[in-house]
């Protein structure tokens, strides 16, 4: 059967004014939608729509569920919160038609990006990512935690201004405090670390402190964590780091 597609679409941070409007055609073209149940209840029923929900652990399954119904002609929308390619299904997708039936090389497939939590949270801080930035998964489900350790040494060694997904779950309650304590050992006392829960949604909170005042607690599942660099400054209520670096003196080498 043809005319099956299937769509890895960002539904952004939790505010609706966030979805873009690429994102809500696909989702009001699509027969079927596929994600973490949480994230597939925030698309609306109507008639003709299959909502499939799954849980949280088994995303290559999910991914060839989705892949399984559009290679049958439907057209599938994979929902993923922020941005898909952050830390979420496209990469399974991908991996899934790597592992699967040649002839899904052929589907179509589209991924349509989304706010992801760093930049929704930058933006609600002020501009804390203006310069030079990287984004680290803290959680070890998919990786070495000694390779986090061996990362969070080495962005700070580089200057960079870091973001951080996943960063503390029940699962794993002591990571965070070690990775603060490198950071302090690596980036000073007096740097600034924001912590902003349940961004642009009604529970929405920020809070921006020095990684000496920074406690593990201060992060869940729902926090996305940002530690500016060397140069991230207060400026009224907002936090910002400044364009250009280390050309008059000071910074990072
Ligand atoms: N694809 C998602 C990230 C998935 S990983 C994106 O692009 O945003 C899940 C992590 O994202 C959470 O543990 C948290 O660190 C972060 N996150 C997602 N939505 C958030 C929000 N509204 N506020 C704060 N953090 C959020």
């Amino acid at each position: 059967m043809s005319g099956g597609w299937l769509a890895v679409a960002g539904l952004g941070p939790g505010d609706e004014a966030l979805v873009t409007p690429e994102v809500r055609a696909a989702l009001a073209d699509a027969t079927d939608v596929v994600g973490y149940f949480p994230y597939v209840a925030r698309v609306a029923e109507r008639p003709g729509l299959v909502r499939h929900g799954s849980d949280n652990r088994v995303e290559v399954d999910r991914a060839g569920l989705a892949l399984g119904l559009a290679a049958g002609g439907r057209r599938v929308v994979v929902v993923s919160s922020g941005d898909p390619g952050i830390f979420a299904m496209a990469s399974a997708v991908f991996e899934a038609v790597e592992a699967g039936p040649e002839g899904w090389r052929d589907l179509d497939i589209r991924i349509l990006p989304g706010i992801t939590a760093m930049l929704a949270a930058a933006a609600r801080l002020g501009a804390p990512l203006g310069h030079d930035f990287c984004a680290i998964n803290l959680s070890d489900n998919l990786k070495p935690w000694a390779v986090v350790e061996h990362r969070l040494r080495m962005a700070a060694r580089g200057g960079f201004a870091m973001a951080f997904y996943n960063p503390r779950s029940n699962a794993r309650p002591h990571q965070f405090g070690a990775a603060l304590a490198i950071l302090r050992e690596e980036c000073g006392p007096g740097r600034l670390i924001s912590f902003a829960r349940d961004v642009t949604r009604p529970d929405q909170r920020l809070e921006t402190v020095t990684l000496a005042e920074a406690r593990p607690e201060m992060a869940d599942m729902r926090t996305v964590v940002i530690l500016g660099n060397a140069e991230t400054r207060r400026v009224g209520r907002y936090v910002y780091t400044p364009r250009s670096v280390g050309l008059v003196g000071g910074g990072a080498p």
